[in-house]
């Protein structure tokens, strides 16, 4: 039989062992449990580690760039648009204002309708007008003032209109045919002289002045003499309109050799009619394209366009002696002046004295050494204008 104490012993030592062994896994869960946490927190800080950064950047950079520059758009459209606003408000109450510019419309309209077809406002035009008036004309009846050539040509050969009367102006700027111009002719009377050898056709007052002045010139042992025969004085469309087509043959030849007009170009402008060519001539010239003696000026410095020419009126001259200022002071002294820039042997019959020309509406042009009236084309006074 076995003590009880005996039989005790190793059942507390078991105890004890059994207690041991459960401190022991006690212990090691509580190590195992430490373990298995600690990557936890590793992980869960380095992930919000990347976020946090990344909003707050792109947030600063935004912010200051924007507040900047919006501040001043957004004050100057108010500034502009207060400025405005006020304005419209004041201008009902100016009644008046609104009131005067209407009525002042349709006068102002009236006659800038009438003007449309009517001339500039230069002194030459003025004149003109005045002179037409004095003889029971309208500048509109002798002259489109809606054709571009036809403008042209009165401000190339317009100053014969002015001349002094017992003379007759012709009643067109372009004569429409040989019809009208005989019947102008035979109206205008015509009056013939033998000068040396040449047979003169002129209107009777301007042929009076140039018998006198060829005899003071005569006495002055100079001698004052047509230029080219007959045609010094009296010309008849056919012959101005040879003359014409001379020059513009040149002229189309020239430049088809330098390449600016084509053998298309050339057949079509030879088949057109004087008036049509003349205005195809204007827009060839305006383009640098000049049909003038060696294509250096204006074809209307060289040749009258068909119905054009002052001779035509019988009161032009060509002289020889052009180049001889004693012979142009002559002539002057009998109202005979170089009225087309840039023809120097033609003279015109005004029948006044050089003192009156600018009265006329005509301006005084130097060109190598000689003085040409010509029509004088300044355009209004511009004091007058902003008034
Ligand atoms: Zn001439």
């Amino acid at each position: 039989m076995k003590n009880p104490a005996t039989i005790a012993k190793p059942f507390s030592t078991l105890l004890l062992l059994s207690s041991a062994a459960t401190c022991l896994f006690l212990a090691y869960s509580c190590l195992h449990q430490s373990t298995i946490t600690a990557p936890k927190p590793a992980l869960p800080v380095p992930a919000p580690a990347v976020p946090v950064p990344q909003p707050p950047k792109p947030a600063p950079i935004p912010v200051p760039v924007p507040p900047v520059p919006r501040p001043p758009p957004v004050v100057t459209p108010p500034v502009v648009i207060a400025p405005v606003v006020p304005p419209p408000v004041t201008l009902p109450p100016a009644v008046p204002t609104a009131p005067v510019v209407k009525p002042a419309a349709p006068p102002a309209a009236a006659p800038a309708e009438s003007e449309k077809d009517s001339f500039p406002k230069t002194p030459f035009h003025q004149a003109l007008r005045a002179a037409m008036k004095a003889r029971g004309m309208k500048l509109e009846d002798i002259c489109d003032a809606a054709n571009p050539a036809a403008l042209r040509i009165l401000e190339e050969y317009g100053a014969v209109l002015l001349a002094a009367e017992p003379a007759k102006t012709p009643p067109a700027c372009i004569f429409a045919d040989e019809a009208a111009i005989q019947k102008f002719q035979a109206s205008a009377g015509a009056k013939e002289t033998d000068a040396d050898g040449v047979r003169l056709t002129l209107q009777p007052a301007a042929m009076d002045s140039l018998i006198a002045a060829r005899a003071e010139a005569k006495l002055a042992g100079l001698s004052l003499t047509p230029r080219n025969g007959e045609e010094a004085g009296r010309r008849s469309l056919d012959e101005s309109r040879k003359l014409w087509s001379a020059y513009v043959e040149d002229g189309l030849l020239h430049w088809l050799h330098k390449g600016r007009l084509t053998r298309r170009d050339l057949t079509r402008i030879r088949k057109l009619n004087p008036p049509a060519q003349l205005g195809e001539v204007m827009k060839l010239e305006k383009r640098g394209l000049l049909f003038g003696l060696n294509q250096d000026k204006s074809i209307l410095r060289s040749a009258a366009p068909p119905g054009c020419s002052q001779h035509l009126s019988l009161l032009a001259l060509d002289v020889a002696e052009f180049a001889d200022p004693a012979i142009r002071e002559i002539l002057s002294r009998h109202g005979w002046f170089q009225t087309v820039g840039g023809d120097y042997p033609h003279f015109t019959w005004l029948g006044v004295p050089e003192a009156r020309l600018p009265e006329l509406g005509l301006r005084s042009s130097t060109a190598s050494g000689q003085t040409f009236w010509v029509p004088d084309l300044t355009p209004p006074p511009k004091p007058m204008a902003d008034h």
